[in-house]
């Protein structure tokens, strides 16, 4: 899903639960577009590159081959909302992030399924490793198999 798409469901989440949770509402908001810096991580690592022109243009490509592609998003894990919840047993407002970030993944998750992709993107780094080598997990693997279908 796009910045823009994921900039109005943080703007529009913020405003309806703010009447109910103040300023914890932002938290909510921000969670739900911080979320995504883990694609940066994952750009970063399979490219050795930064920048968000450039990650637009990987995003783009990776979301139209998603055919045997087998992506990683640290903070789209069950390990890491484990991780947050733990965390939420000391800082309750971290429960705001995980909440946020639980949406976010929610709707990613849809527009995955109508995409008839629902597991292009491992829920959990244990299965990532399990499945990985039967997948292209790589920009340069799916750009080859491009170039083979050519
Ligand atoms: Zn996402």
């Amino acid at each position: 899903m796009g910045p823009l798409a994921h900039l109005i469901q943080s703007g529009t989440s913020s405003i309806v639960l703010y009447p109910y949770y103040g300023k914890k509402a932002l938290i909510f908001g921000l969670s739900v577009i911080m979320i995504d810096l883990d694609h940066f991580v994952a750009y970063y690592i399979d490219t050795r590159r930064v920048g968000i022109k450039g990650l637009l243009e990987y995003h783009e490509i990776l979301v139209k081959n998603l055919d045997n592609y087998l992506g990683l998003s640290l903070f789209h894990t069950v390990e890491c909302y484990l991780i947050l919840f733990c965390l939420g047993q000391i800082f309750p407002d971290i429960y705001f992030v995980l909440a946020g970030f639980l949406f976010h993944h929610l709707l990613d998750q849809i527009q995955l399924s109508l995409m008839k992709r629902p597991f292009a993107r491992a829920f959990s780094v244990v299965e990532y490793f399990i499945r990985r080598k039967n997948y292209f997990t790589s920009i340069d693997q799916v750009l080859n198999n491009i170039s083979k279908k050519i």
